[in-house]
């Protein structure tokens, strides 16, 4: 047996088969390449293979979603045999003496660009495909393959780390725990495992030799076993029970109100990423959805996701969340989560560069498709929207131009829509020192504290090496939201936090004498919050 100490990011214990993950190479490199017609014909096989692939995908999608859905394979693997696209890949590779893989991904960029720039809507769209069917000639040509997402049986899944847009692309029933060499407890991943309810532990020297092994995952103390041996596999499905006999006391506070003995009343809500996250909102019996990260949307999949895409998946969840708030945060990429077909230039500083409401105020054409299903999906329940890291007035009177546009534009479209409360994030220092002005703009706020605490005390959350100085009950912090919460109040503008530390235990009752009226948490950690509102004076 081998024994092997980490950092905790969601507590719980898992028992399985250790699955060894290898992470996507995004960069292809460049190669000086001799033989060039040797390079065409590799290039001509891995094409065919992509084609087969695609083939067997559409029918496999037949049946499963239907003809009309399944039709991207289709179009894909033709897509493949246009004679443009195939005359530029041999032409680099012939021409510049260079590999497959580069001729390819070049090739890829080229179209991809191209067509983007088209005015014509369906040739716009066709943009993202051929990036896509690039991507699977490289993954070929380099051994790889897009369905690695996949695995057999339920895994505990071992890698160096994870981003957010490949853990969001795993299918979670197959997923039993994390284990990354880095990662930070503050980075999406970590909030992701969180969410799912998944058991990980980060900073583990992790070992390719562990791949097919017996391994425990003990979250609650941070210990990783391999090929554990009977006594402590025994013990840790006894703790494992014991956990569930826990949630399941746990469990007899479902349906009870979140109020204090002296009748104040709290929002208790959940975050998510996705569609598929309502069910443990609803099994954990939140009172609403108070962080719907959107973007986790636009990182699952490999074009900016169209309004009639968003437009269902927002009115599912307001549709299952039957007439709960939903609060659904607008587009928040950038810094770790990207999307290659954003094309966004590679930045020194990412948390601090283009990213969330900055893309969505200069590339209005994505903020307006994203506002106009939000609407659309409002009249199916209870939606509000929020949006992410705002510093100034003067940024959200913007917003409000564009809300009050597209209202506009879905009136004369003889759309209807719901009555959508406006709301925004506190995550820089800049929005806490103006929330009195600020909060005359808007219906509420939500003090994201993972990225006002990475702003106030300087420290890059991502960066695991300064976890220890990551404070998260800084004085600095504890004082903002305090200030925050006054300053709202004096303008009738209510305030959640929908941060990591809104779920943090010990802080429950500071948070309600402070006067917060709402908090978001991890799904988990609802009842354990109800538990501690339900006791507090
Ligand atoms: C936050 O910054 O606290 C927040 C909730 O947003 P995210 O973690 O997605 O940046
Ligand atoms: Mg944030």
């Amino acid at each position: 047996m081998e024994k092997y100490s980490g950092k905790t990011i969601f507590q719980g214990i898992a028992i399985g088969k250790i699955k060894f993950y290898q992470n996507e190479e995004k960069t292809v490199k460049r190669c000086r390449i001799e033989d060039t017609t040797e390079e065409v014909n590799r290039y001509e096989t891995a094409k065919e293979t992509a084609i087969a692939q695609l083939n067997e995908l559409y029918q496999k999608a037949c049946k499963e979603v239907g003809e009309v859905n399944a039709a991207v394979f289709e179009v894909h693997a033709m897509m493949l045999e246009d004679a443009d696209y195939n005359d530029s890949v041999k032409n680099i590779i012939e021409q510049q003496n260079v590999n497959a893989e580069y001729a390819v991904a070049i090739t890829g960029d080229n179209f991809s660009k191209m067509f983007a720039e088209m005015d014509d809507e369906y040739f716009k769209a066709r943009s993202a495909d051929i990036l896509d069917i690039s991507d699977r000639v490289v993954a070929v040509l380099s051994g790889n393959t897009k369905e690695k997402y996949n695995f057999d049986e339920p895994v505990i899944l071992v890698s160096d780390d994870l981003a957010p847009s490949e853990t969001v692309q795993m299918d979670k029933s197959k997923l039993l725990a994390f284990v990354t060499r880095y990662g930070s407890s503050n980075s999406h991943t970590a909030i992701l495992a969180r969410t799912m309810m998944i058991p990980a532990l980060i900073g583990i020297e992790i070992k390719e030799e562990w791949d097919g092994k017996n391994a425990i995952v003990d979250g609650i103390n941070g210990i990783l076993y391999i090929e554990p041996e009977a006594d402590i596999l025994q013990e840790m499905q006894e703790k494992q029970q014991k956990m569930l006999q826990e949630r399941k006391l746990l469990a007899e506070l479902k349906g009870k109100e979140d109020v204090t003995k002296s009748g104040k009343k709290i929002k208790l809500f959940a975050n998510i990423g996705s569609v598929s996250d309502v069910t443990d909102v609803l099994k954990n019996d939140a009172a609403g959805i108070g962080l719907f990260r959107s973007e986790f949307l636009y990182l699952q999949q490999d074009h900016l996701p169209t309004e009639e895409e968003q437009f269902q998946v927002y009115k599912t969840v307001a549709e299952n969340m039957a007439g709960r708030k939903v609060i659904i945060r607008t587009l928040d990429i950038g810094a770790d989560k990207q999307v290659d077909y954003l094309h966004l230039a590679k930045e020194d500083n990412p948390a601090m560069g283009y990213r969330a409401i900055r893309i969505c105020l200069t590339q209005t054409d994505i903020f307006k498709t994203q506002l106009r299903a939000l609407f659309r999906a409002s009249k199916f329940g209870n939606i509000a929207i929020m949006f992410p890291m705002i510093i100034s007035v003067d940024e959200v009177k913007k917003i409000k131009a564009i809300v009050n546009e597209v209202k506009q534009e879905l009136d004369n479209a003889g759309f209807s829509y719901g009555n959508v409360e406006l709301g925004i994030m506190i995550e820089t220092p800049a929005a806490v020192m103006m929330s009195d002005e600020l909060s005359k703009e808007v219906d509420f706020f939500s003090i994201g504290t993972n990225d006002l605490t990475q702003y106030t005390l300087a420290i890059d959350r991502q960066n695991a090496k300064l976890d220890e100085f990551y404070d998260s009950h800084h004085p600095a912090v504890l004082r903002m939201i305090q200030m925050v919460i006054q300053n709202a109040h004096k303008n009738n503008c209510w305030v959640g936090i929908c941060g990591e530390l809104g779920a943090d235990l010990t802080l429950t009752r500071q948070f309600i004498e402070m006067g917060i009226d709402e908090l978001s948490v991890s799904p988990s950690f609802v009842l354990p919050i109800r538990k501690i509102i339900r006791e507090l004076d």
